[in-house]
């Protein structure tokens, strides 16, 4: 099977790296540039869209931000999983609201926003304290604004306006501001005969807004109501492959923050601690292969990279670490690589935290202490 990636970053690599003993071959199309290239070494294997499906027997994606020309071509082809409408849905917080509505599962109240009437509508319906999401292009935190009080309306709305004017189909969504408790991830897969499966919850720590730590959780109540809601947005859009849904933990009752329409950052931990990782098991998915098992096989965290291309070799020496590197060249912030860190209880995984959290630079991995702590008097 020859799979191709619209997209040639760090989840192209990792899908490559997980479909060669399945002797699934991965060629990535960098959507800027038109290149096809080899996730791995990033070398030229060919150019142009056409000639990029005309060698693969599926096409599937990395990331939602890829212009709709492109994505209606491959449609086209008839070769595009999990579709090409999941993907626009993903890049655009529009679409996606709508969909988690049609799809039943709880969600922030939200209004869009495309005039001044629309602002002074959101803060009506919605309330405030609210948080404003541009509709196109946000990820990360990026593009978005919080809006505390009404004095502060004034002062932010040429903001909005700007991003509003950004584009002709640019808007923002005014969502009100979920007090949660938590953040957490569901992955699963859903295969092209509607199986679903779904991995152990992860729970997240976001540092100004970028995922700095995710580790899986044992939660039968949560984990049940998140599956309930992973199976209604999965069905609703004959989905093939894995999703992602993120949450916020209110209480014990989770809404959906965002969907992302393929493997996850918040699913990397699953290399080491599943039976069969997120890459394959999307892999398995969009070339029709029976499912591989999604249970936890030891407690696993994954610690994300940010900003650093060479870590401290007492890192390696730690046997409960992976390092899984991107081969990016290094700019501040940018996810260079991620490391999994595995035990045999949560526990022992509190503590092999705390250990990596002595050799690494606290500026540079600011969650891991604090999570080693919080983990080391939980009783999971
Ligand atoms: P997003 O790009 O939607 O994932 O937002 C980035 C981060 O902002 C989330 O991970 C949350 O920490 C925070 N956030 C987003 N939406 C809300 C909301 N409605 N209420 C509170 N915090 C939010």
């Amino acid at each position: 099977m020859h799979v191709l990636v619209l997209g040639a970053g760090q989840l192209a690599r990792m899908m490559s790296l997980a479909g060669a003993p399945l002797n699934i071959q991965i060629s990535a199309f960098d959507v800027t540039s038109e290149n096809i290239v080899h996730p791995l070494t990033q070398a030229l294997l060919g150019h142009g869209l056409d000639n990029a499906i005309e060698q693969a027997d599926v096409i599937t994606a990395e990331f939602e931000h890829i212009p709709h020309d492109i994505l209606d071509i491959c449609e086209a082809s008839g070769k595009f999983l999990p579709s090409t409408e999941a993907i626009k849905i993903g890049g655009d917080r529009r679409l996606e609201k709508a969909l988690l509505d049609k799809s039943g599962v709880a969600n922030a109240k939200y209004h869009v926003i495309n005039t001044k009437d629309d602002f002074t509508k959101a803060i009506e319906l919605v309330g405030l304290p609210m948080v404003l999401k541009s509709t196109l292009g946000g990820y990360d935190g990026k593009g978005q604004w919080r809006l505390k009080s009404q004095s502060e309306a004034d002062s932010i709305w040429p903001e909005i306006e700007d991003c509003i004017a950004e584009s002709p189909n640019q808007a923002v969504v005014a969502e009100a501001f979920i007090p949660f408790d938590r953040e957490v991830s569901l992955v699963g897969v859903r295969s092209i005969d509607g199986t679903i499966s779904v991995y152990p919850l992860a729970e997240n720590i976001h540092t100004n807004g970028v995922l700095s730590l995710s580790a899986a959780i044992t939660d039968s109540a949560l984990q049940s109501q998140a599956k309930q809601m992973f199976t209604k947005v999965a069905e609703t859009l004959n989905y093939v492959g894995v999703l992602a849904l993120e949450f916020f933990d209110v209480s014990g009752q989770l809404l959906v923050n965002e969907i992302a329409p393929r493997v996850h950052n918040s699913g990397h931990w699953t290399q080491q601690g599943a039976e069969v990782c997120q890459f394959e098991n999307h892999l398995r998915a969009v070339c029709g292969l029976p499912l591989g098992g999604t249970n936890l096989i030891r407690p696993t965290a994954m610690v994300n990279i940010l900003g650093e291309d060479r870590l401290p070799t007492g890192v390696l020496k730690e046997q409960a670490c992976h390092i899984h590197w991107y081969g990016k060249d290094k700019r501040p912030g940018r996810k260079m690589g991620h490391i999994n860190v595995s035990a045999s209880s949560y526990f022992e995984l509190s503590e092999q935290l705390l250990i990596l959290s002595e050799i690494l630079d606290e500026a540079s991995f600011p969650a891991l202490k604090s999570y080693a702590i919080k983990l080391s008097h939980s009783d999971s």
